[in-house]
């Protein structure tokens, strides 16, 4: 029997993580601990309740006496860490909690962690930006640009110089941006989905040539579950979609796609240029290839398929869009 401990599992991607963990191991025992911030939402996770090998354990990963009681009471052969402040855009109205969950929280759980694989859930973020060409490998230098990168990349720091400085068995993963069922209505796919709806403007920064590489979160939940049972300890692995996207040409996906669907035209008639965030990175592109090569990963969807698949899940659960 293996205890399994996944932090942040009432979050978006967290919550497909607890999932794909519960349903697939049930020789497992998942214990589910997320503080449930405004991030946090126990719905994400409800049809788990009912399962013999699921605990939600409400507490916070900053407060250290609280992790220690956890990690005395119940041995955990693995830990995989989502827990994090996530937003960019919160990170640069207010950087000193995401230094705090992101840094200190992650310090707290490397101290009392005594099992087989500490697995550190991270951003391609921290690698800073690219150019028109190229792609962020393992071998990136990190060169984080925003409060909230700047924090994931320290984390990762932590985690590595825990296995270098007390020989913590760990794995590092550094994924592009996820889009798919369950996440907060601040970013930009529900927001502009919610907006479409409303028929109010949706705020594109800068020109929108903004260019990121977007997975559905069920495949980076995929991803984790084999990383997690075959990497080499001791190594990071880069996640992506093989799937750059323009932020523009996205929207208008996006707008067309929901079009469709209502039976209506004009959703990119909404689309509203404003001033580019501060520190903005002009593109993100992943090479995975270490994945696809060493473990045989590949994204099981194409883009135009996981979006038409998140836009269903949110016009059949519009409450999430009010949270
Ligand atoms: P999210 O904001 O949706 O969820 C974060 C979860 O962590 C929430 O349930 C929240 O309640 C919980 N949490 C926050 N502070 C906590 C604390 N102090 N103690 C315990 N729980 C706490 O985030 P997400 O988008 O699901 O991201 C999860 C992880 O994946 C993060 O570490 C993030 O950096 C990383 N990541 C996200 C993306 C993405 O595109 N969303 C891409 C790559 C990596």
């Amino acid at each position: 029997m293996k205890n399994i401990l996944i932090t942040g599992g009432a979050g978006f991607i967290g919550s497909h993580v607890a999932r794909q963990f519960v349903e697939n191991y049930p020789n497992y025992q998942i214990y589910n601990l997320d503080a449930l911030t405004y991030a946090g939402n126990l719905d994400n996770v409800k049809d788990l309740d009912s399962k013999s090998n699921y605990h939600f354990v409400k507490g916070d990963i900053c407060d250290e006496d609280f992790i220690k009681e956890l990690f005395d009471q119940t041995h955990f052969h693995g830990v995989i860490h989502l827990a994090a402040e996530s937003h960019v855009d919160r990170s640069i109205e207010g950087p000193k909690v995401f230094a705090r969950t992101n840094i200190i929280g992650t310090l707290n759980l490397l101290d009392n962690f005594k099992g087989d694989l500490f697995y550190h859930i991270s951003t391609d973020e921290v690698y800073g930006s690219l150019g028109n060409t190229g792609l962020f490998t393992e071998q990136s230098p990190y060169k984080p640009n925003s409060p909230y990168s700047a924090s994931k990349a320290s984390s990762d720091h932590f985690v590595r110089a825990y296995g270098e400085t007390y020989g913590l068995p760990f794995i590092i993963s550094n994924c592009s941006n996820n889009y798919g069922p369950n996440q907060f209505p601040e970013k930009l796919i529900p927001l502009f989905i919610k907006n479409i709806l409303e028929k109010k403007p949706l705020p594109v920064y800068g020109d929108g040539n903004y260019t990121r590489d977007w997975l559905y979160v069920k495949d980076h939940a995929a991803a984790i579950d084999l990383i997690f049972h075959q990497g080499k300890v001791g190594e990071t692995y880069n996640i992506g979609g093989f799937n750059e996207y323009q932020n523009l040409n996205l929207i208008n996906l996006l707008c067309d796609q929901m079009d469709q669907k209502l039976g209506q035209h004009g959703s990119r008639d909404l689309i509203e240029f404003i001033k580019d965030r501060p520190g903005h990175d002009f593109r993100y592109a992943i090479d995975a290839s270490k994945l696809n090569l060493e473990l045989g990963w590949k994204p099981s969807l194409t883009f135009e398929q996981g979006l038409s698949e998140t836009i269903d899940w949110y016009l059949s659960h519009q409450e999430f869009l009010k949270l």
